[in-house]
């Protein structure tokens, strides 16, 4: 009678088993036999492709001044707002660095068999420019595989933007709403979706949306920015920032510069 009862709870469940598809890894070489030709590879960037290059400019100097000013009482759509500004100076001039160093050799190998593959972050649209060149820094573009070349934005509340094979959802809008409603503008249904992104939540909602669309899709949890060597301290942001807008004397360039502290 239990082994009956647990025979129909196992097929009942089968199907939602498998069609949550979540994985986790912290290295990109578990995802590329994965991916087969009907595969769209869709990827964030913020601490998955890319992180700062040092403490100020970098995603955890943005959340310590959000979370800092959510201490005093404002709310995350506040903080963030508040923020932001400062956020868009800084990536202007801010250097980033790989998160995992065979990733975007991973990525180049993708895109040389002919495979889409995009980007898909909560970065705003302010921040087009400065992103592409962040990525051309590392060599990156995803314009040749880019599902389309247009330039357009998604229907929101708040902006977003598709550009060179980046889908700017905007920190408020939900990145698996978002993504679905960009296939629909361009009326293309992969057959397959591999996503990934460092937040687990994200993960998730991308994975739910695309499903629901009949779109067979694997989420990928990539935790690698858990084990990279860590990058904020708050001090030394916090130094970096005095400099950030001063005109420096020769004299006092000079003297940083013979100390190293340029
Ligand atoms: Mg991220």
């Amino acid at each position: 009678m239990f082994l009956r009862k647990l025979f129909i709870l196992v097929i009942t469940l089968l199907p939602f088993l498998s069609e949550a598809k979540i994985i986790e890894t912290i290295t990109i070489k578990t995802v590329v036999p994965l991916i087969d030709e009907d595969t769209w590879l869709v990827v964030d960037l913020d601490n998955t492709v890319f992180e700062g290059k040092q403490a100020l400019g970098h995603t955890e100097w943005f959340y310590d001044k959000a979370y800092a000013l959510m201490k005093e009482g404002m709310t995350l759509d506040e903080a963030t707002r508040e923020c932001y500004p400062m956020w868009i100076e800084i990536q202007k001039i801010c250097p980033v660095k790989p998160v995992e160093d065979v990733f975007i050799p991973a990525l180049k190998n993708v895109q040389q068999r002919g495979i889409i593959v995009m980007g898909l972050t909560h970065r705003q649209p302010s921040l087009v420019d400065s992103t592409i060149s962040q990525l051309a820094s590392l060599g990156w573009s995803f314009q040749p595989t880019a599902p389309v070349k247009n330039i357009f934005a998604v229907p929101s509340s708040t902006p977003t933007i598709y550009k060179e094979g980046i889908l700017f959802t905007g920190e408020y809008n939900k990145k698996g709403e978002m993504f679905t409603r960009f296939l629909a503008i361009i009326s293309q249904k992969p057959k397959k979706i591999i996503f990934i992104d460092d937040k687990r939540s994200h993960v998730e909602d991308v994975e739910r949306a695309v499903t629901e669309q009949g779109i067979e899709c694997i989420g990928v949890h990539y935790r690698a920015i858990e084990y990279a060597e860590k990058v904020y301290y708050p001090e030394i942001a916090e130094f970096q920032t005095k400099f950030l807008k001063t005109i420096m004397s020769n004299e006092a360039a000079i003297l940083l510069m013979q100390n190293e502290l340029e």
